[in-house]
């Protein structure tokens, strides 16, 4: 829900690369907005690899994790 219309950053795109920007951004306080297509490019396949802590994970639950995670900053 968006319930300013000043924003200090909009980010394009809220996959990962988004997110992350989002989550360093709400920990300095800043006022973020992100618009998502929610169309990322791994969209097809079924597990992660290579990436530590997140081996054989969904990768639409690694996105749904970041997303609760940058959400726990106002
Ligand atoms: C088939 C495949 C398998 C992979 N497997 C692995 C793996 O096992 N391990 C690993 O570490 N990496 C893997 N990768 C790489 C990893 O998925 C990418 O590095 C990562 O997803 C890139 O994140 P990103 O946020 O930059 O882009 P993306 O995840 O592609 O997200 C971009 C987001 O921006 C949105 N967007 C784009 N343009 C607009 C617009 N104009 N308006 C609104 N929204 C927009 C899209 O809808 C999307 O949600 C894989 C990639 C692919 C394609």
């Amino acid at each position: 829900m968006v319930d300013s219309k000043i924003f200090d950053v909009i980010i394009i795109g809220g996959s990962y690369a988004g997110l992350s920007a989002a989550m360093s951004l709400g920990r300095s306080l800043r006022n973020v907005l992100i618009i998502d297509g929610g169309k990322p490019c791994n969209r097809q396949t079924p597990h992660s690899h290579n990436f530590i802590t997140q081996d054989g994970v969904e990768p639409s639950r690694i996105n749904e994790l970041a997303k609760d995670q940058v959400l726990n900053y106002d």
